[in-house]
């Protein structure tokens, strides 16, 4: 009586945290105290931008990375390797291109010590199961995108495996393939078809975790942690225009657009470490132009204004952010909503439109004013970009200090604050105003 609970639940993280070295000899907290548990019976989305730790914590749990410190548990075994019972879908088609589709699908059956003609008897059933009767022969170049994923599923399910983890399994397809392959895996799931009893799937697609997930955990990043767990109670099959399915997408925009804590511990010039995510110019003037058109009227949906643009969600959060950085909208529970300025940015022409922007890249982005006041301090007026660099990796990962400077050096540009050159990486004022 006393672990009937304890009995369900497959997977158990309790507290992990996973660090990464960085250059700077600091470390990189990827994933912090992160807990998670997963019951036979569901399927758990894990929801949240690119780079805050999804992947990582997958890895983890499929034995391939391990804990900085807490614990990970499969079956209540400490994870050392990858687990029994546990197969992983990847986000590209992992398959072995001299191998037929049959040969790539048995070869998850070699490892586990099955004999010949079990092994093809169980590769041809889970390969007529999702769908791939009558290409046993082929080879994957042969095959579409959505047909080589499917190879993928079918490799994963042939060893019945009690849990299956999917890294953003659908993201390479292109849309139509993908709401197939979605659907296909959820009736299978409802019908009870499939040899496996949980799915943990990571993505950064709201509508997919809602449209297949009984239970959504988001992610926040910087360091990954859930942040937020969501239970999806809508039955199979779900249908994306319903009242509920659309209320559930709206709170979930609005989770994950909540400004996060600080990012940073340092107080004083933490303005200046800020990540600035890469979003060009033209696409900030094109969100505002049609922000400030109908049928918005200055202020839209973040989910139909996503829809609308045909945007992801890692393409419309930053975009979202940036508007918001630079005051010309301002985002709160998943609405975005033009600021006076940005009304009249949307109104200007071009050079008075650089510069508005100008103006509002000195007063909101403290990098730019650094970059400009060494500018201007110096007598040859010119400055390499390591001299930023340098002090952005006080705050940030390299990756993250490169992203950053090449948003600071295309804002720049189009507000002509200062001449960048690629070739010796120098800052100057040689043309600008
Ligand atoms: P997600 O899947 O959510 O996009 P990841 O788990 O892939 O995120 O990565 C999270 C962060 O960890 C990123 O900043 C990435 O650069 C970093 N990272 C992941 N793996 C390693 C590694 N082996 N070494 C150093 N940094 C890593
Ligand atoms: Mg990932």
């Amino acid at each position: 009586m006393r672990d009937q609970v304890k009995d369900t639940s497959l997977i158990e993280i309790k507290s992990v945290s996973r660090l990464f070295p960085k250059g700077s000899g600091e470390d990189l907290v990827v994933l912090e105290k992160v807990d998670l548990t997963i019951r036979a019976g569901e399927i758990v989305g894990l929801l949240g931008r690119s780079g805050s730790g999804k992947s990582t914590l997958l890895r983890i749990i499929a034995g391939l990375v391990s804990p900085s410190s807490g614990e990970a548990r499969c079956r209540g075994e400490i994870i050392a390797g990858p687990p029994r019972g546990v197969a992983m879908v990847f986000q590209s088609f992992a398959l072995f291109p001299w191998l037929t589709v049959l040969q790539n699908v048995e070869l998850g059956l070699e490892a586990l010590g099955i004999e010949a003609g079990e092994r093809r008897k169980r590769a041809l059933a889970a390969i007529d199961l999702i769908g791939l009767d009558g290409f046993e022969s082929a080879f994957p170049k042969e095959l579409s995108g959505g047909m080589r994923q499917r190879v993928g599923f079918a490799r994963a399910l042939v060893v019945h495996p009690d849990l299956l983890l999917m890294d953003e399994p659908f993201s390479a397809l292109d849309v139509l393939t993908a709401e197939t392959l979605r659907t296909d895996l959820v009736d299978l799931w409802t019908d009870g078809r499939l040899p496996i009893k949980s799915v943990l799937m990571v993505t950064h697609n709201i509508e997919e975790a809602v449209l297949m997930c009984d239970r959504i955990l988001v992610f926040s990043s910087n360091p990954g942690r859930v942040a937020a767990e969501f239970k999806v109670d809508l039955p199979h099959p779900r249908n994306r225009l319903d009242a509920a399915f659309r209320q559930l997408v709206d709170s979930l925009y609005a989770r994950m657009t909540q400004r996060p804590e600080p990012k940073l511990p340092s107080t004083a010039s933490a303005g200046v470490g800020m990540v600035l995510s890469h979003v060009s110019s033209n696409s900030i003037s094109g969100l505002i132009e049609t922000l400030a058109g109908e049928p918005y009227n200055g202020h839209a949906d973040l989910p139909v204004l996503a829809g609308h643009l045909q945007l992801e969600v890692d393409e419309i959060f930053p975009l979202a952010e940036a508007l918001q950085l630079l005051r010309f909208a301002q985002l709160s529970e998943g609405d975005l909503t033009l600021t006076e300025a940005g009304q009249r940015f949307a109104h200007l022409e071009t050079d008075e439109r650089k510069k508005l922007f100008a103006q509002h890249l000195i007063e909101n982005v403290p990098l730019m004013g650094l970059i400009r006041r060494v500018l201007d301090d110096r007598p040859s007026h010119a400055a390499p970009a390591a001299r930023f660099r340098i002090e952005l990796e006080d705050y940030m990962s390299e990756h993250y200090a490169d992203e950053t400077l090449h948003t600071i050096v295309s804002w720049g540009r189009y507000a002509e604050l200062f001449a960048y050159d690629e070739q010796s990486e120098t800052f100057s004022l040689e043309n600008p105003h």
